[in-house]
């Protein structure tokens, strides 16, 4: 693949708004992106693979859990730091940054927030570094945009529960070491379980064949008579809302992320505008190719400054589930024009495997039916 020479442009100064912290964390974000993503993700993406070494990369670049205490091996970072990581990555690769993002806003928050002590200590260290890998059970064949409807269930058996069900379309199943995964108890109420990849009666079959988001792990978790210690349980929620709340801090890393992927698109079709020649001069001296860019950058900065007050009040603990839905509704709308006008108006250069939009719009098309918005109500899908 060609030199990742990606640029930012920033003509509303938001940089102002940020502190050199959380310059210093992009920009490092931003350079192992350049070094160790672009060089490899399209051949990965071509092979539907995923590139396994990146896992403890992004754990040695704190990418798993960054708002997390350090006590627990997170960063201790606040969310605007969050989110322009998760910003970074995928401009590089959706799937890498849905990678980042589960580990850290599926697996680690519910094991931060709802967990017991000794569950923080055993597990968040070892996630934040990435020597391990989580993912996370909601979705059921037959239960998707309704996950209270799940079948999964667990029955009381003394000092352990047995757990029964399946769950499909989980990302980073085929890697996990541990799954947090949510089912019901013998009084029909939702909790979430830990459990781990040596348990016997567990397996994670690969799902293939997917269209988008080629570099990242999908896959099912199936539980046959699952023996579940107790002590897996996490014991400070129950209910809907402890997966919810997970859902909520994860569409807040697709608000961001979807951005990056649109300043990708952005830059690339910037380059190549001044590049391509036809009728006797670059294509981007053409007033209708300008407006298209125009356009473009004027998106991309309006969703930046969104996403910023929105990180602010994250950070604050003030922000509301419908704020983020908002931000991650218009992010994936703005990054879903910004790739598909990149591959029309730009043409041939965006249909070569080698670019990436064509590769960022068939990812961000899976995450814009995500989230739905009604006239006075969020409605929130995973
Ligand atoms: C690549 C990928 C990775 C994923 N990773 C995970 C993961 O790690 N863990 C996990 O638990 N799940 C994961 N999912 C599952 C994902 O969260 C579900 O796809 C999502 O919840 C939607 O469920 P569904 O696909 O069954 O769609 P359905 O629920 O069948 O919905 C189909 C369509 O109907 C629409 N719809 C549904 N209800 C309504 C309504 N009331 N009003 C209007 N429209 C409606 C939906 O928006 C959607 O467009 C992943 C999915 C994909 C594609």
């Amino acid at each position: 693949m060609a030199q990742d020479l990606f640029q930012s442009p920033d003509y509303f100064m938001v940089d102002d708004l940020l502190t050199d912290e959380h310059k210093l964390v992009r920009d490092s974000v931003r350079n192992y992106v350049k070094k160790e993503i672009s060089p490899i993700i399209e051949d990965y993406a071509q092979r539907a693979e995923f590139p396994q070494q990146i896992v403890k990369q992004l754990g040695d670049h704190g990418c798993f859990g960054p708002t997390i205490p350090q006590e627990y091996g997170g960063g201790g970072l606040d969310y605007i730091s969050y989110g322009l990581m998760m910003q970074e990555l995928e401009r590089g690769d959706s799937g890498v940054r849905s990678t980042a993002s589960v580990q850290g806003s599926l697996v680690m928050f519910p094991i931060y927030e709802y967990g017991s002590e000794e569950q923080r200590k055993k597990y968040l260290p070892k996630l934040a570094s990435g020597e391990w890998l989580g993912c996370f059970g909601l979705t059921e064949p037959n239960f998707g945009s309704d996950p209270s409807g799940m079948l999964s269930n667990f029955k009381d058996a003394g000092d352990h529960v047995i757990l029964n069900g399946s769950k499909m379309w989980i990302s980073n199943a085929p890697f996990s070491q541990i799954a947090v995964v949510w089912a019901k108890d013998d009084n029909g109420e939702i909790k979430g379980l830990i459990v781990e990849r040596d348990m016997e009666g567990f397996t994670t079959p690969t799902t293939h064949g997917k269209w988008s988001l080629r570099a990242s792990a999908t896959g099912e978790l199936v539980f046959d008579n699952v023996k579940v210690p107790k002590e897996n349980i996490l014991p400070n929620v129950k209910g809907l809302k402890g997966p919810l709340g997970c859902l909520t801090k994860a569409r807040y890393g697709i608000a961001w992320g979807t951005i990056g992927a649109a300043m990708d698109c952005y830059d690339t079709a910037l380059r190549y505008s001044k590049e391509r020649i036809q009728f006797d001069k670059a294509i981007g001296g053409f007033q209708l190719q300008q407006k298209k860019l125009a356009e473009m950058i004027t998106e991309i900065t309006k969703a930046q400054l969104l996403n910023w007050r929105l990180g602010v009040l994250m950070s604050e603990g003030k922000a509301t589930p419908q704020q983020v839905s908002m931000a991650k509704r218009n992010s994936c709308e703005v990054a879903t024009n910004i790739t598909r006008d990149a591959r029309q108006k730009f043409r041939q250069r965006f249909y070569s495997v080698a670019l990436q939009p064509y590769h960022q719009h068939q990812r961000i098309l899976s995450l814009i039916c995500r989230t739905i918005f009604f006239p006075n109500k969020f409605y929130r899908y995973p």
